[in-house]
């Protein structure tokens, strides 16, 4: 009798949820759907948002990038590489700038990194290749002409081009040493 009475109550409490169950689902059937398809409809994301990366440029135009290397070294996969070079005015840029997407992993401490404002990440998610050897991308890939996120950042008009006048020759600075004459 006793257990007739527990197998009454099991069927009973299984009954019961296989009806709310079917509620919730025939309660859901005839709403509309929250989801949104994509491509169809695509979300704006946010400025901040880290996905592929480009080279800016300065109010005036000029290449931001100083090729200083610290993105380079910043980037925990070694997937930006470049050379410098220096212009007759001091000015220095890079000759080439390569960045393999298929490597990077979208954190931005290369952008972190960046005193001239240069290398930014966008929210341009949608570059996905089959070829991964297509998803390297050189100078002309990156290089934008607009500012990014700070059209107004001039890393030059704070920095100054090229030193005036030789070391040790400024207000308050020390004569620079001749090491060679500490030699025994
Ligand atoms: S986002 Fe990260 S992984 Fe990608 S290039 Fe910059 S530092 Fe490297
Ligand atoms: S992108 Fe920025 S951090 Fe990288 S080399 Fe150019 S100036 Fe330096």
């Amino acid at each position: 009798m006793h257990q007739r009475r527990n197998w009454l109550q099991i069927s009973g409490r299984a009954v019961a949820g296989l009806t709310d169950a079917f509620a919730i689902v025939f309660r859901h059937l005839f709403r509309r759907p929250v989801t949104e398809e994509y491509p169809e409809f695509k979300r704006v994301l946010p400025a901040r948002t880290r996905a592929r990366i480009i080279l800016t440029r300065d109010p005036d135009g000029e290449e931001r990038c100083v090729s200083c290397y610290l993105c380079a070294a910043a980037c925990p996969v070694s997937c930006i590489s470049m050379a410098g070079e220096e212009r007759a005015d001091g000015r220095r840029w890079a000759s080439w700038f390569r960045i393999n997407f298929a490597r990077c992993i979208y954190c931005g401490l290369c952008e972190e990194a960046c005193p001239t404002l240069a290398i930014q990440l966008t929210p341009n998610f949608e570059f996905c290749e089959r070829d991964l050897l297509t998803m390297v991308a050189e100078k002309q890939d990156l290089l934008v002409d607009h500012g990014g996120k700070n059209n107004d950042y001039n890393f030059y008009r704070r920095a100054g081009v090229d030193m005036v006048g030789g070391k040790g020759t400024h207000i308050g600075e020390a004569k620079t040493l001749n090491i060679k004459s500490n030699l025994p």
